[in-house]
């Protein structure tokens, strides 16, 4: 494709995206998260999504969260659950309270194993035993939307990326009506993983999930946790500014740039962004790829 023909500079489709947030632990923490959303709600995102910690431990503060976007502000708030640690009753009384705080829109997983990652998981007993069960019962419960994982590199524990989008179909025969990926930085990886999973027959929204690289010894570290593989080009580049956040800031914004928009060159128009509770960067990865605040996108 020579540059003329590229979608991301001329012709750039519609793009729309969603954020993820994490739930504050603290007041200073929950402040920055609201200027973080007044930032990034004008972009009118398709939604916003807020995590679920490890074993359920965030619990009420995810519902206090997602329950204040909905009461709160326009945007269609999401609320991750997961099966840890919990019974089924326990989870649907979950579900229930997110019904009745107005939200809509689930995003359901199984959740890591409660001694740590790299051990094995054990279903809660009389809990429900995969994310496949969680998105039914999800279903069974309300007029829910149920968003799920994908593993471009496939899950940790899965024997194989075939094995993985067999668990991937099943949670679409059980309800879900999207998939956001685990991050990655080799565009192929996922766009050969969504080839295959449009093979498998699934034909689901497969939203890439976007990491904005704030801090690389930190996203290494999670990366090699998660099973999502840093190349090395990508620690070259940020190679010897480990003392120079400025810098570190400018090589960010360029290695996502580039990545989304090579994603657009490929026909990629929805984007989830992992936020971290941060803005800047991921507000001008936006402003990259086309968005305006609403008021200006009115005024146009
Ligand atoms: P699953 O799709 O359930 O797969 C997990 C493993 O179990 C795979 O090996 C799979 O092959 C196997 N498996 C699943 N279902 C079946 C089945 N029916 N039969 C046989 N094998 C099966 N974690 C949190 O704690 N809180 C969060 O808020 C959170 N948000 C996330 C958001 C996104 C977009 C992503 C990609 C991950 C998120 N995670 C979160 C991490 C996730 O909980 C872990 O990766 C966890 O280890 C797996 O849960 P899952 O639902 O992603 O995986």
């Amino acid at each position: 494709m020579n540059s003329a023909e590229r979608p991301s500079r001329n012709g750039q489709p519609r793009i729309r995206v969603s954020f993820e947030f994490f739930p504050p632990k603290t007041p200073e923490m929950e402040t920055s998260l609201w200027e973080c959303i007044d930032r990034l709600a004008p972009l009118s995102p398709s939604f916003v999504s807020v995590t679920y910690g490890a074993g359920g431990s965030t619990r009420e503060r995810t519902h206090n969260t997602v329950a204040r976007l909905a009461a709160e502000t326009l945007l269609k708030p999401a609320a991750h659950l997961t099966c840890v640690a919990a019974t089924r009753d326990e989870v649907d009384d979950v579900i229930r309270a997110y019904g009745r705080a107005g939200v809509r829109h689930i995003v359901a997983l199984r959740g890591d194993p409660q001694d740590g990652l790299g051990t094995a998981y054990r279903a809660h007993p009389g809990g429900y035993d995969t994310s496949t069960a969680l998105v039914a019962g999800i279903r069974k419960l309300g007029d829910f939307e149920v968003s799920v994982s994908a593993y471009p590199e496939k899950h940790p524990e899965s024997r194989s990326l075939d094995d993985d989008i067999d668990v991937l179909a099943a949670k679409v025969d059980a309800g879900a009506t999207r998939a956001i990926t685990q991050f990655f930085f080799e565009n192929d990886s996922y766009l050969r993983y969504v080839d295959r999973v449009r093979a498998r027959g699934i034909d689901i929204p497969i939203v890439p999930g976007i990491v904005p690289v704030q801090n690389f010894k930190q996203t290494a570290n999670f990366a090699r946790r998660t099973g999502a593989s840093v190349p090395q080009w990508l620690a070259d580049r940020f190679e010897g500014l480990e003392d120079d956040p400025a810098t570190r800031r400018l090589i960010a914004a360029a290695v996502a740039a580039e990545q989304v928009l090579d994603l657009v060159d490929h026909g990629v128009e929805d984007f989830h962004f992992y936020t971290m509770n941060r803005a800047d960067l991921v507000y001008a990865i936006c402003h990259l790829l086309g968005l305006r605040p609403r008021q200006h996108a009115d005024a146009a």
